[in-house]
């Protein structure tokens, strides 16, 4: 019998525990040896003059680079950094460490890769492309949702898609889950954030690529962000951040194993067209997909009334033909989203036309 299943890459090491990023510094210290070691650190530019910023052990080279997160991740910007990395200093980094949601991490784990392999970001955009490891990556999220600290994707947007650099490298080696990190995230952006890490569970035990492993994750994921968002309402208590932060964990393991389905093929259309970013697109799609995912969505509204978050609707009333069919094409050209979702005949189940009559709801 002929066996051909992937043999994955985890992420190395992890610390769990509030205030656990007071030992970032003994983490980097063991990585100092050689005295010319330094470290690049990408922090979300939200924390400029908060503690957190203060907390960061700098050494001799060490160097922040504030990014803002008011726009996600772009293939550009990613050259951009990368190139001012390579005319700045005479050596690689010796790792590079992302602070903040899913943007700060998915720089970081992008610039990490595209430091050792040359060209554009953008010819990586896709599964296996790169070639050469990158440098050691760390990431510490202050947002709990994306599981972007655990998968093995890096997603961009670039001039012509939105796309994951997808690969065994694109893993972080280091996580540090520090629950105490999210306790400034505004209302609205925790509740987005954690809807993608309840649609991350939903679409995994979902489809087609389910399977005994993902489910796991996925089922524990989904418990946790069900429970978050069901009995504790709006609250921030150091308890009720963990299990956010380990639902994410999980999530995002799950769809090492699973795959994201529906919700997030039309949100990345929404996303890379229209610019709504990834949970609020998220929530916009999952809100009008009864049809395809019943009880979770019905869960959904549950969660929305309950947290009193306003979840737009009617955004592509005013919106020309043209500009439906270029989101549905972004949708329908994520065929591995699609095969899990509706299966292997899944073109003979999902069409342009009904892509344009879906977007047409939201
Ligand atoms: P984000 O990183 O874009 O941040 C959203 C907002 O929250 C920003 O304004 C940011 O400044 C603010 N913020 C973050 N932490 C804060 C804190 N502790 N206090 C106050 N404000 C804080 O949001 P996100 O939802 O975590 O990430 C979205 C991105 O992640 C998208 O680009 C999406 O494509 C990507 N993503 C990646 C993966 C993956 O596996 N790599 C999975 C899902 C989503
Ligand atoms: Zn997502």
């Amino acid at each position: 019998m002929m066996y051909n299943f992937r043999n994955f890459t985890n992420v190395a090491n992890f610390v769990f525990g509030q205030g656990s990023f007071n030992q970032l510094g003994a983490i980097l210290k063991q990585r100092r040896k050689p005295t010319s070691a330094f470290f690049i650190f990408f922090v979300d530019d939200v924390f400029k003059g908060e503690a957190l910023a203060q907390k960061i052990p700098l050494q001799g080279q060490d160097t922040i680079v504030w990014i803002s997160a008011q726009e996600e991740p772009k293939t550009s910007t990613v050259d951009l950094i990368t190139q001012q990395i390579h005319d700045d200093f005479n050596t690689l980094p010796t790792g590079v460490i992302g602070i903040g949601g899913g943007t700060l991490m998915d720089y970081a784990k992008a610039i990490s890769l595209t430091l050792t392999n040359p060209g554009s970001s953008t010819q990586y955009q896709g599964l296996d492309l790169i070639k050469n490891k990158g440098v050691w990556c760390a990431c510490i999220p202050t947002l709990s949702g994306t599981g972007a600290e655990v998968s093995m994707t890096a997603v961009l947007s670039g001039p012509e898609k939105k796309l994951g650099i997808k690969c065994d490298y694109t893993v972080p080696d280091q996580i540090i889950l520090d629950p105490e990190l999210t306790k400034g995230v505004p209302p609205h952006q925790r509740f987005y954030t954690g809807m993608d890490c309840y649609i991350h569970a939903v679409e995994a035990l979902t489809g087609y690529c389910s399977n005994a492993l993902g489910d796991a994750y996925g089922e524990k994921s989904l418990a946790l962000c069900r429970d978050v968002f069901l009995n504790h309402e709006n609250s921030y208590a150091p308890e009720v951040n963990e299990k956010l932060m380990i639902a994410s964990y999980l999530g995002g393991l799950s769809l090492t194993y699973a795959q994201v389905g529906v919700c997030h093929a039309l949100s990345y259309g929404l996303s890379h067209v229209l610019k709504y970013p990834h949970g609020i697109a998220n929530c916009i799609c999952l809100n009008q997909l009864e049809d395809y995912y019943g009880d979770a969505v019905s869960t959904f509204h549950q969660m929305v009334e309950q947290h009193q978050i306003p979840i737009p609707q009617h955004i592509t009333k005013a919106l020309p033909e043209e500009k439906l069919v270029a989101l549905a094409k972004v949708a329908y050209d994520l065929d591995h989203m699609w095969l899990h979702a509706l299966g292997k005949d899944w073109k003979a189940k999902m069409t342009l036309e009904k892509l344009v009559d879906l977007y047409a709801r939201l």
